[in-house]
């Protein structure tokens, strides 16, 4: 297993003290020392040296992990234990064992269909009314998750962005940006989105990417260069595209009352990607709302449970590690939970109605656009 013997060192170098398990979301709901960073790195010093085979259950427990990167800043060694996981679940793809099952059929949806939920390609923009050139240097990139599960939200962002005069366009062929099958050790097929992708930047003559999805932040940024190479594109969180012509004066907004607000740092802007204050800017460009913190927030916010597969792998186990988080930012008084991720929001928001609580989530665009004096608004 080439991709984890890569990796034997740092498997080494973990001398098994569990800083990282204690701060762990799918430890800190299972309590299994399998379903932990540190088990997780016991089970694969097994494999690498020969004393264990990845067997159904030792793949699952390497599946069972939200990609959140926690354990990455708490780990007493400074190796990444993250990074040995993704590692593993490469090598795993590549010796035919892996991923689970439910990770394996959505992988073929998005090989089959170019989106996970099985949607046709036509239903990608069908709530794109507003005509946009072929050509642009801003590609508004959608992401499947927004684009097929929040429309409402992306009229929302394409009302501000007009309001404003941004110059932008989409890509009528946008494909899923691969992070699933990328987290899934699927390199072979991610690389295959990331190529499709980038041509189509390149077709439409961008050279920045806007948008609105922490996963495909994350995946450009950090991903597309590893799996396209030559990859120059600006990348750019439409948090910070709006925050900025906010600033700029370029929309209004108006006061409606005072309300209270918290802010969840999706895992991969945050510890991935180091982007937290975009948002929060924005947030505090709204007159009348106040932005309250979590007790964890910025690198040591709690994840929402819904990264790294584990929402297609254990639904339950992601909404539970959800749920927690619902109860910290309840814990601030705030009426909204505000996010910039369109699957952190979909998980909260599961959560948040589980639980019967007063807390709306929703995406700052829609914050925004409420507020909006010019166009769109709830
Ligand atoms: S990335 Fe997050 S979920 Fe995965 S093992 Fe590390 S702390 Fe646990
Ligand atoms: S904190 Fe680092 S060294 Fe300690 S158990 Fe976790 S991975 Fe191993």
């Amino acid at each position: 297993m080439e991709e984890l013997e890569k990796f034997k060192t740092q498997i080494a170098m973990c001398n098994i003290c569990a800083w990282c398990r204690a701060k762990c979301p799918v430890y800190g709901i299972t309590k299994w020392e399998s379903e932990g960073p540190r088990g997780r790195m016991i089970l694969l010093r097994g494999v690498v040296y020969g004393l264990l085979e990845p067997t159904p259950d030792v793949v699952e427990k390497i599946y069972e992990c939200t990609s959140c990167a926690m354990c990455n800043i708490n780990c007493d060694a400074e190796i990444s234990p993250l990074d040995v996981m993704l590692g593993a679940r490469r090598a795993f793809s590549k010796a035919g064992v892996a991923p689970p099952s439910p990770n394996k059929k959505m992988d073929s949806r998005i090989v089959r269909d170019k989106n996970p939920y099985g949607a046709s390609q036509k239903e990608r923009f069908q709530w794109l009314n507003d005509p946009l050139p072929e050509r642009s240097d801003n590609v508004l990139f959608v992401g499947c998750v927004n684009a097929f599960r929040h429309p409402e939200t992306m009229k929302r962002a394409v009302s501000i962005l007009r309001a404003a005069g941004y110059e932008f366009t989409v890509l009528k062929d946008e494909v899923c940006c691969g992070m699933h099958p990328y987290w899934d050790g699927q390199t072979e097929l991610a690389k295959q989105l990331a190529e499709r992708n980038a041509a189509l930047f390149d077709k439409a003559g961008a050279s920045t990417i806007v948008t609105p999805c922490a996963g495909c932040y994350s995946t450009f940024l950090r991903s597309y260069p590893e799996l396209v190479g030559n990859f120059g594109f600006k990348i750019r969180h439409l948090s910070e595209v709006i925050r900025d012509i906010a600033k700029e004066g370029g929309i209004e907004l108006r006061r409606e009352g005072t309300v209270k607000v918290t802010y969840h740092d999706p895992c991969h802007l945050g510890r991935h990607c180091n982007f937290y204050d975009p948002p929060r800017e924005l947030i505090k460009l709204i007159p009348g709302v106040e932005l309250a913190e979590m007790e964890k927030s910025r690198a040591e916010a709690n994840c929402c449970g819904g990264g790294g597969g584990l929402f297609t792998l254990k639904p339950e186990l992601s909404v539970r590690i959800a749920e927690k988080r619902v109860r910290e930012a309840e814990a601030t008084g705030a009426k909204y939970l505000v996010t910039v991720c369109p699957l952190c929001r979909t998980n909260l928001d599961l959560a948040s109605k589980r639980l019967e609580s007063q807390l709306r989530v929703c995406d700052v665009v829609d914050l925004v656009a409420s507020r909006l004096k010019t166009a769109g608004g709830e």
